[in-house]
């Protein structure tokens, strides 16, 4: 799932052994059929992390049988979020959660940049398994964040549509900030640098939570899903509005005053559907 007005799904089929890849990530990046291996040695074995995005939202949401949530960040030398979008994150997952043990943010040190340029969603299932640290095990959720240096294999360079980040297993985002650095700051016309990071890891991790009509994920109670644009809603202020994963986004925010947009009462009502609060 990206963060753009006018983007439905990108396509991976070519790339992938797996078909497409909507924004909020209905593929997932897994070793089948592929000849190449991305799971991690740190993976525990009492939990499947290469499942399709919303997969986990049921685990995530309720206290049935996880009772906190790990969000671990891991950003290349340079690309890590700003600590105020850290914190709008933690906010954000906190207040949807159902987690006794509470919501830890847990920022990596640095891993190298690869100077890349772009990346394929095969580079970053692969760079997620050589360096992510945790995994879901026990009672414990864990779900993780990549930043990378560069842009996606996947930006539509012919309307100039930048893909901003996606979800693509049930734990497992990627956010490419070198574009969000590109298109936000001080600028007429741009949004702050907080302001979008804060925008597009939210929405993103509305889609690890099973936004919008995820399945398996977290079913619509009302009809607002924005079937055109895949797994998105259609109220247009809402957090999961389809345009949020894209450059798009910024249009979008700086007609809300420039604060990055909440969850709708009819996603809230969905994820409550769902074992959320
Ligand atoms: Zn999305
Ligand atoms: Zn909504």
């Amino acid at each position: 799932m990206k963060l753009s007005l006018a983007y439905a799904s990108i396509s991976l089929s070519s790339l992938l052994v797996l078909s497409t890849l909507s924004c909020g990530g209905s593929g997932s990046v897994n070793t089948g059929g592929t000849g190449m291996d991305y799971h991690s040695p740190r993976e525990s074995a009492d939990y499947n992390s290469h499942q399709a995005t919303g997969a986990s939202a049921h685990d995530l949401l309720s206290a049935d049988k996880y009772q906190s949530v790990v969000i671990e960040i891991q950003a290349m030398q340079g690309f890590a979020p700003s600590a105020r979008a850290q914190a709008a994150l933690k906010d954000f997952i906190t207040a949807r959660v159902n987690k006794p043990g509470g919501v830890t943010l847990v920022v990596d040190p640095p891993i190298p940049a690869q100077n890349k340029g772009a990346y394929t969603l095969n580079d970053v299932g692969m760079i997620e398994a050589a360096n992510r640290q945790s995994y879901t095990t026990g009672t414990q959720m864990v779900t993780y964040f990549l930043f990378l240096d560069g842009a996606s294999t996947e930006d539509d360079a012919q309307n100039g549509r930048k893909i901003l980040a996606y979800a693509y297993q049930n734990t497992s985002m990627a956010v490419f900030e070198k574009t969000i650095q590109s298109i936000s700051g001080s600028l007429p016309g741009q949004a702050s640098l907080t302001t979008v990071e804060t925008t597009v890891v939210e929405h993103e991790f509305g889609h690890i939570l099973g936004l919008v009509n995820l399945n398996p994920g977290t079913a619509i109670q009302t009809p607002h899903q924005d079937t055109p644009h895949g797994n998105h809603c259609d109220v247009t202020n809402c957090l999961m509005y389809y345009s949020v994963n894209t450059s798009d986004v910024v249009a979008n925010l700086l007609s809300f005053g420039g604060n990055p947009p909440v969850l709708d009462a009819q996603c809230l009502a969905d994820l409550r559907a769902n074992g959320g609060k």
